[in-house]
């Protein structure tokens, strides 16, 4: 990588869509553009518009590498996404070679979340943090942890599924078809389901809310009776803070960060669960652990993969490349 080169270019591969922006080294972004994912039916027209969006976003401007964050499983050190995505033929291909080849500058690629722990590390929530544990909670738990300014990838690249570690015995099966996993407890789907199985023992103001609008009780509408003084939700809400908090003793035992930064779509409640939870998550852990960490929402929100892909090219080291 040549050493006065200051852009970088991110790119986040979705289930439906290509996001791909141009990047200074503070973080920020320059251009941005988006190709839809659903007209495309091999892996070989999917790379074409990997290229092409990458092609428009750099022009002639010098770019010192393209960081691709994928869901699922990334093998980062031989660039390959193993399996996750709902792409067509995907599984396996060489997507940092061919990349490479075609667009003539190092490319590596990376798991989505820990993409976005990287961004909320590098420009984001968790700036200036010694270590840092990022927590997306969304359909599922993902997470990503940078541990001493490095991001942990394990040896296999596949690090920090702390979703899929187990708080329950004998818990809800989670969607890995374990039980008892943190996902299968504190996920928005799992929220959601506690939500709706709350509303149907009692009656809650959680139903007309989603009645309202049409649509199944989700965590909005948990938080938003919750809010409005209903005592199911509000019992609710004290029982899935709970479960998240159970979830963050684990990591802060484990990892001893001094900041955890979460994201998703739940995280967007706001205060009626942070609240909870780091109270929920100070009372739970080991007495030298009670003042060692803060629990903040993200802040970089859609753009936190290209941004985490993007400046993850500032710091892998050559032979990754
Ligand atoms: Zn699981």
């Amino acid at each position: 990588m040549e050493q006065n080169t200051q852009y970088v270019v991110g790119v986040d591969l979705g289930g439906t869509k290509i996001a791909t922006a141009l990047l200074d080294q503070s973080g920020q972004v320059l251009r941005r553009t988006r190709f839809q994912t659903a007209e495309l039916k091999t892996a070989e027209e999917v790379i074409d518009c990997l290229v092409r969006s990458v092609e428009e976003v750099r022009g002639d401007l010098p770019v010192a590498g393209v960081g691709v964050a994928s869901p699922g499983a990334v093998d980062t050190e031989r660039g390959i996404i193993l399996n996750g995505t709902n792409l067509p033929g995907w599984a396996g291909i060489p997507l940092r070679e061919e990349m490479k080849r075609r667009l003539g500058i190092p490319v590596q690629v990376v798991n989505d979340a820990n993409a976005a722990a990287w961004g909320e590390y590098y420009a984001g929530a968790g700036q200036g943090s010694k270590t840092m544990v990022y927590i997306t909670i969304s359909t599922g738990i993902g997470s990503g942890i940078v541990l001493d300014g490095k991001l942990l990838l394990g040896s296999n690249g596949i690090a920090a599924e702390l979703g899929h570690t187990m708080i329950g015995v004998d818990g809800p099966v989670c969607s890995c078809g374990r039980p008892g996993c943190w996902e299968a407890y504190a996920s928005g789907t799992s929220i959601a389901r506690i939500a709706e199985e709350a509303a149907a023992r009692e009656a809650s103001l959680m139903t007309n809310l989603a009645a309202q609008e049409g649509i199944p009780i989700s965590a909005k509408h948990l938080f938003e009776a919750a809010r409005q003084g209903d005592g199911t939700a509000r019992q609710t809400v004290d029982e899935v803070t709970h479960y998240i908090a159970l979830g963050l003793m684990n990591v802060v035992h484990t990892f001893n960060p001094d900041c955890i930064v979460i994201g998703g779509g739940v995280s967007r409640v706001g205060d009626d669960l942070f609240s909870p939870v780091r109270r929920k998550t100070v009372s739970l852990v080991m007495e030298p652990y009670r003042d060692t960490f803060r629990i903040v929402p993200a802040s970089l929100g859609d753009d936190v993969g290209v941004v985490g892909a993007a400046t993850l090219c500032f710091t892998m080291s050559e032979n990754n490349q």
